[in-house]
C-alpha cells in the first residue's frame, strides 16, 4: 500500500505502463467489471496497483472530472492523468488508512485461503456497500483457495452483488479453477527489467553496482525479491549472505563426510521459509556452471565469475545436468508437499557425487 506522504498513484510504479493504461481505460468508459484478474510475478505491485485502482473508483476528484466538469485552463493535463486518485478526498484517505469498510482483503492464513474465509465474505456481502460507490474485495494469492473455497467464490461470480468488485491476483492464471478465470477480466503485470531493478537498488538503496547487478538478475522481474536478495536492508536476512555460503558448502560437498552431507542438508531443512530461493540459489548457480563454458557472458552470479569458472573446468557436463536435475526434483517435490528433510537428504546426496 502506498504510503501517505508522497501519494503518487499509478504515477510512482514502474514498467507497468499497460496494465495501467487498460484500468485507466475501464475507469474512462465507467463500465467497471465484477471482476479482475491481475496475474504476473510476486512483488511487481499487483496489489498496491488493485488498491489504487479501488481508490480511483472511489475517488471524489475522479468522479468530478469523468462527470464532464472538465472545462479548466489546464483539463488537456488532467485528461491524461484523470485515472489518478487525488490521495486526499476522504474516501482516498481512507483507503490509504486502511478504515475503508467497503475495501475487504482477504488473504490465505497460513498456505490457503479457508472456505471459511469465503462464507464469511458471503455473508458480508448481502448487506449494500456502506458508502462506496464500488465496493472492491481484493482477494490475494487467489490460487491458494483450496477447492472447496474456490467453488464458494464462484458461487459469488455468478451472481455478483450489485456495486462489487472483485479483484484477484495470482502468478498465472493456470493455478486457478478455469471457471474462475472465465468470469473474470485478466490484466498481465509484466516483470520489471533487470536493468530498472538495479537502477532503484542503486538510486534509491544506495546497494553497491555489483550487487545491485546480482540481486537484480536473481530477482526475476521482482523488485520485492530483489530486495530481499540485496544486502544491507535493515529487518530483512540477506539472502546475498545465504548464498555465498550455500555456494560454498555445495562446493566442498563432494569431499565431505556422509554426516557432513547430512548434516547440511538438515540446516538447508531448518530455514524451511528460505527453501524456495535456497532451491533456486542452487539451480542457478550450478546452471551458471553448466553455461559458463558456452556461454560466460550471460551467467547470472557474476559476482561469483572466477569460481564458477574454476568450477567449471573441473567438471563434466553429465555431472553438472545431473546436479541441476536433482535441485528440480526436490523443488517439485517440496511444490507436491513431500516429506521436507527426507527430500533434502535425496538432493544433498546427489548434490555431494563428485564433481569430475
Ligand atoms: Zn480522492
Amino acid at each position: 500500500m502506498p504510503g501517505n506522504e508522497a501519494f503518487s498513484g499509478f504515477d510512482g510504479l514502474l514498467n507497468q505502463r499497460q496494465p495501467i493504461r487498460t484500468l485507466s481505460a475501464i475507469l474512462a468508459k465507467g463500465s467497471i467489471p465484477h471482476a479482475m484478474l491481475f496475474t504476473g510475478v510476486d512483488g511487481i505491485g499487483k496489489l498496491t496497483i488493485a488498491n489504487i485502482f479501488a481508490m480511483a473508483c472511489n475517488c471524489s476528484e475522479v468522479a468530478r472530472v469523468y462527470s464532464g466538469n472538465i472545462d479548466e485552463p489546464h483539463n488537456t493535463h488532467r485528461e491524461r492523468k484523470v485515472s489518478n486518485p487525488c490521495g486526499k478526498c476522504r474516501s482516498c484517505r481512507k483507503i490509504l488508512s486502511g478504515n475503508h469498510p467497503d475495501i475487504i482483503n482477504i488473504e490465505p492464513s497460513g498456505l490457503i485461503i479457508k472456505i471459511i474465509q469465503i462464507r464469511e465474505l458471503c455473508n458480508s456481502l448481502i448487506l449494500k456497500p456502506y458508502e462506496a460507490k464500488v465496493r472492491v474485495i481484493l482477494i490475494s494469492d487467489a490460487h491458494k483457495m483450496n477447492k472447496e473455497a474456490g467453488n464458494a467464490l464462484l458461487k459469488i461470480l455468478e451472481e455478483p452483488p450489485e456495486r462489487t468488485l472483485f479483484v484477484l491476483t495470482a502468478t498465472h492464471t493456470s493455478d486457478l479453477l478455469p471457471t474462475i478465470v472465465s468470469r473474470c477480466q485478466q490484466i498481465r503485470f509484466n516483470p520489471v527489467s533487470r536493468k530498472n531493478i538495479e537502477k532503484i537498488l542503486i538510486d534509491n538503496h544506495g546497494i553497491s553496482e555489483d550487487e545491485a547487478f546480482a540481486a537484480a538478475s536473481m530477482a526475476n522481474g521482482s523488485l520485492a525479491r530483489a530486495l530481499s536478495i540485496a544486502p544491507g536492508k535493515v529487518g530483512r536476512v540477506s539472502l546475498n549472505n545465504w548464498r555465498k555460503w550455500l555456494v560454498n558448502e555445495v562446493e566442498i560437498l563432494p569431499s565431505r563426510s556422509m554426516s557432513s552431507v547430512l548434516a547440511f542438508a538438515e540446516k538447508l531443512a531448518e530455514k524451511k521459509a528460505y527453501i524456495s530461493d535456497t532451491l533456486e540459489i542452487l539451480k542457478t548457480y550450478l546452471r551458471d556452471i553448466l553455461i559458463y563454458r558456452y556461454s560466460p557472458e550471460i551467467i547470472i552470479n557474476i559476482d561469483l565469475a572466477s569460481r564458477i569458472k574454476s568450477f567449471s573446468q573441473k567438471t563434466t557436463v553429465e555431472s553438472i545436468v545431473s546436479k541441476i536435475e536433482a535441485v528440480q526434483v526436490a523443488q517439485r517435490s517440496i511444490t507436491a508437499n513431500a516429506n521436507l528433510k527426507l527430500t533434502l537428504e535425496l538432493m544433498v546426496m546427489r548434490l555431494a557425487n563428485p564433481i569430475g
